[in-house]
Formats: structure tokens, C-alpha cells, sequence
């Protein structure tokens, strides 16, 4: 692909001629403009940055700056990013040097733009920098999100939000004073076969949803983890992934519960699970009468969200990973098309910021505050073993 661009640029420079040779290159391609040779006609046309975007549209692609470069940032952000359309990878922050020699090398980031988490307050003078997304341990969320807002940047932030409400309140606070945007890595919201799975739900395609199975687990690997440790972690696998699980409850009904019981799992590995619960399970009530169970766990795997409903059923398995997702539906299979939910995601929610428009609610951190507040709650559940009334 990049072999066609610069041959068809190098052809188009040939055919130019004298004439041409007095007009210089930047004239035509300037600011973003794009010289593209129609492959039947063969003709030249200039692509300016409207064409591109839609009229209304700045045209430009934010600069974002990855915070901790593990696992989710250099397998699935960084790749993504090298995809998108309204961002790019502008910049990163990590604690060590060797990453960032790597990473300013594969992926040509200027040195003014890498950061430790001691310098990370200098990025308020780095205009190249639009958006930071804070990829670190879930307990370290709440300080780089506040750190990110003061410095004026827009932020995205993965889930869960951080390990409690307050937290994120705080996030969300730092975020408004500052007049800065804050959504959550809730890449599903922007991936097709969740997105139908919602419309199904809250549509009450079938009817009415009756109860949901929405579980998500899978088998843990090293031990030593901060995962495993609930001062990083704020708990186990609940945090981690059964987030999803509270998610697709939510977002299949379109209700938020107002009760739940939850059950721990015993624990057979004891030493590996010493700080955080093994597997767990719970049930909301919605206000309509709609029911959920759900399970999470680290011992085994599971991803499957189910909804049962008055005139028939759907269900998407797998459910929560990166995909592709699949779906069933009581009349036949869900047909959507793949796509990467990483580049999705950071594409929908820059998008927005590019537009200068609201992000919408179900992705900011109003709704990780949510989730956040259920996580708690489903804790509170399982240790008191009585049923939790809760806050609409
Ligand atoms: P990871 O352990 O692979 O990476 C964490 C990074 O934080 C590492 O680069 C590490 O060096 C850095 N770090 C800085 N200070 C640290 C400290 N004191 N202790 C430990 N690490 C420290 O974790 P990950 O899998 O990339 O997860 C990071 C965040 O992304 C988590 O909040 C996780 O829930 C989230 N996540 C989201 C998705 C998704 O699909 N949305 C997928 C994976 C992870």
C-alpha cells in the first residue's frame, strides 16, 4: 500500500512536465491536501482536508499520548493507531528509558514528545498533544486522569475508572474545572455487533428483555501481577473483566439495577487469590422486572452475554474480547461487519472532540462512575450476603 502511494506520487511527478515543474509541491499538497491518482481514469485529483473529513470538520488528526506502555497499549493501542483516521500516536509516558528508545524509533516519535511519569506535567506545553489515555494499573488511573486535566489535555481513561466512587468523582471533577473532556476505554460502545445487541435490548425487538446471562472470566496467569494485588487492583477478576459483564446487563436492558446479591466463589488456589476473590458471581434486579446472573472469574474462561426475551432471544459469544464477536439472535445470526475496537473507539471519541461536541454519556466517566459504584456494591453484596438495595 505505502509502495502504490509513492509510486503513484513519484508517476505523478513524471507526468507533471515542464509546465508543472514551476508549481511546487506544497501548493498542491499543502496543509493535508492529498495528490490521489484515480486508478481507471488515471487521472490526478487533489484531496483537501474537507474532502476527507466532511464539510464542518478541522480536519486534523489528534495527537495522543499513551500513558504506560504494557501490554494493552503496545498490542492493541499503538497497532490501532496506525489505523485511525481522527488521531494518531503522538506521544508516549513511561517509566523506562529502554521503551522509549524502542518505541520513538518504531513508531518516529520526536523526543519533545516522551515523558516519564516525572516530566508528564510538562506535556501542558506540548501542542502536538490533544488527548492523553491513561493505560496503567487501575489504582494509578485517578492520579494521572487529574494530572492529565490540569495540564489541559482532553483524557481517556481505561476501565475500570479507578477502584473507588470517590476517585472518580474526582476524575470527573479535575476533568470539568479544567474544561476538558473524559471518557472511558469502553471500546465496545463503538463496536457493531454490541451496538446491534443494544438496539435488540432497548428497541424490545423480541419484546421485552426478561433475564440476561452476562459473564465474563478467563484463567489467570502470573502470579506476582499487580491484577492480583487489590491495593492496584481494587479487587479481581470483578474489576478486571466482570466490568463487562455489569456492562452488557446495562446495555442490554437500558436500566440501571436497583438491587443485587452476589456470591464468592470458594477459592481453589488460595496462595495465587490470598488478596482478591477467585470467582464470584451476582444477580440485579432492574426496574422492569428484568433479571441478570452473572459470573466472573480468573480460574477459567467464559464470555457470553444472553438475553431472553418475551418473543425470543439474542446473544452475542464471544461477548467482551477484541473479536471478532459473534451473535445469534432467535430468528437467525447477527451479521455485522469487523472491526478493530481499539481504532473504533479512540476514532469515535476523537471524532466527537474534533467536532466539538459532548461525548455521549454512556461513554464518559459519569458512566465509569456508574460501573464503579456497582463494583463496590456487588463486593459489599457478596460480603454482607443479603440483597443491597440500590440508588436509581
Ligand atoms: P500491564 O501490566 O501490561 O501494563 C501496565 C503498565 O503500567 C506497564 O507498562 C507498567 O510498566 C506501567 N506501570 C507504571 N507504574 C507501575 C506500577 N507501579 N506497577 C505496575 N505497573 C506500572 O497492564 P495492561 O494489561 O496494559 O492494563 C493497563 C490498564 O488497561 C488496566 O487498567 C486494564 O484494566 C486496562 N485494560 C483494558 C483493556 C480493554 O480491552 N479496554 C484491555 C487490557 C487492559
Amino acid at each position: 500500500m505505502k509502495n502504490q502511494q509513492s509510486n503513484s506520487r513519484r508517476t505523478f511527478l513524471r507526468n507533471l512536465g515542464a509546465s508543472a515543474s514551476a508549481m511546487s509541491l506544497p501548493m498542491l499538497g499543502y496543509a493535508g491536501n492529498e495528490v490521489v491518482q484515480n486508478e481507471s481514469s488515471g487521472l490526478y485529483s487533489i484531496l483537501t482536508d474537507l474532502d476527507r473529513k466532511g464539510s464542518g470538520q478541522p480536519g486534523r488528526k489528534l495527537g495522543i499520548a499513551l500513558v504506560g506502555l504494557g501490554y494493552y497499549s503496545t498490542n492493541l493501542l499503538a497497532p490501532a493507531l496506525q489505523q485511525t483516521q481522527n488521531c494518531r500516536l503522538a506521544g508516549i509516558v513511561t517509566g523506562t528509558p529502554s521503551k522509549a528508545e524502542e518505541w520513538m524509533k518504531k513508531y518516529n516519535i520526536p523526543k519533545e514528545n516522551v515523558y516519564d511519569y516525572k516530566t508528564f506535567d510538562r506535556i501542558a506545553d506540548n501542542k502536538d498533544i490533544d488527548v492523553v489515555y491513561v493505560v496503567l494499573p487501575n489504582s494509578m488511573h485517578e492520579e494521572y486522569v487529574v494530572r492529565a486535566a490540569q495540564a489541559g489535555k482532553h483524557v481517556i481513561c481505561e476501565k475500570p475508572m479507578a477502584i473507588t466512587p470517590k476517585a472518580c468523582q474526582n476524575m470527573i471533577d479535575a476533568c470539568k474545572k479544567a474544561n476538558k473532556q473524559l471518557a472511558v476505554g469502553y471500546r465496545l460502545h463503538y463496536e457493531p455487533f454490541t451496538k446491534e445487541v443494544m438496539r435488540l435490548g432497548q428497541e424490545k425487538v423480541f419484546g421485552a428483555v426478561k433475564f440476561v446471562e452476562s459473564s465474563d472470566g478467563f484463567r489467570s496467569g502470573d502470579p506476582n501481577q499487580w491484577r492480583l494485588k487489590k491495593s492496584m487492583a481494587g479487587g479481581g477478576p470483578l474489576m478486571d473483566v466482570g466490568i463487562y459483564a455489569i456492562q452488557g446487563a446495562r446495555y442490554v436492558t437500558g436500566e440501571e439495577p436497583i438491587s443485587v446479591t452476589a456470591q464468592f466463589a470458594p477459592k481453589t488456589d488460595p496462595v495465587k487469590f490470598k488478596d482478591v476473590e477467585e470467582t464470584m458471581f451476582w444477580q440485579f434486579e432492574f426496574p422492569s422486572g428484568a433479571v441478570s446472573n452473572s459470573t466472573t472469574s480468573y480460574a477459567s474462561g467464559v464470555e457470553r452475554l444472553y438475553a431472553s426475551c418475551e418473543k425470543g432471544w439474542f446473544e452475542l459469544s464471544p461477548a467482551f474480547g477484541y473479536g471478532p464477536l459473534k451473535g445469534r439472535t432467535s430468528k437467525g445470526p447477527i451479521e455485522m461487519p469487523v472491526v478493530n475496537h481499539q481504532a473504533a473507539h479512540m476514532d469515535g471519541v476523537c471524532k466527537d472532540l474534533l467536532d466539538g461536541k459532548q461525548l455521549p454519556g454512556h461513554v464518559t466517566g459519569e458512566e465509569g462512575l456508574r460501573d464503579v459504584t456497582l463494583l463496590q456494591a456487588i463486593y459489599q453484596a457478596a460480603e454482607t450476603g443479603k440483597k443491597l438495595k440500590l440508588k436509581a
